[in-house]
């Protein structure tokens, strides 16, 4: 949207002629439909930045987290084996306590370090994406059909998943836009 620039009526990019003073707008038009692009553009590597942060945040964290679990999981099977060694009773219930603990230490280790490098990966997976749109946003626009991200954030990281359904419906909201910025794109090459 822009203004025209003799009556200050409010006109589409695509107009070319001004439909309330009749006047040529179409310097004005290639002007805004070029800031349109332009901001289109910026939003988007806005928000593919906040989805590989989202991602990265997490895969740090439960890799920190799990890594903090393996090692009080390897300190508690420590102080099981030095129980098991002393024979009376009250130190066998010690034993079993410490053994269970034991247990679910590794649990949550063993779930939250694959969790961590699925995040990781994906989100090194994103820096592509990211990284190229200003040259070929068409990668990123098909990104945005594709099931497998979907489901590997639905399931990994909804927070990313957020991210990723707000940059859809914009691709989908601004389709002249998109469409736009591609043919630009790739008569430029
Ligand atoms: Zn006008």
């Amino acid at each position: 949207m822009f203004y025209c620039p003799f009556c200050g009526k409010s006109l589409k990019t695509e107009d070319r002629f001004c439909d309330r003073c009749g006047k040529s707008v179409e310097a004005e038009a290639i002007h805004a439909r070029a800031a349109e692009e332009q901001s289109f553009l910026d939003q988007t590597h806005r928000l593919l930045k906040y989805e590989r942060t989202a991602l990265r945040t997490v895969g740090i964290l439960f890799l920190v987290f799990g890594g903090i679990f393996l090692l009080f999981c390897g300190l508690t099977i420590a102080g099981l084996g030095a129980l098991v060694f002393d024979s009376d009773t009250l130190s066998k219930v010690a034993a079993f306590g410490t053994g269970l603990a034991a247990l679910l230490l590794a649990l949550c280790a063993m779930a939250m370090i694959p969790w961590g490098i699925v995040n990781l990966v994906a989100a090194a997976k994103l820096t592509p994406y990211l990284n190229g749109i200003y040259s070929d946003l068409r990668p990123a626009a098909e990104r945005n059909q594709s099931v497998g991200w979907v489901v590997l954030e639905l399931f990994f990281n909804p927070f990313a998943l957020v991210l990723w359904v707000i940059n859809l419906l914009r691709f989908k909201s601004e389709k002249a836009t998109v469409k736009r910025i591609i043919q630009n794109q790739t008569t430029v090459e």
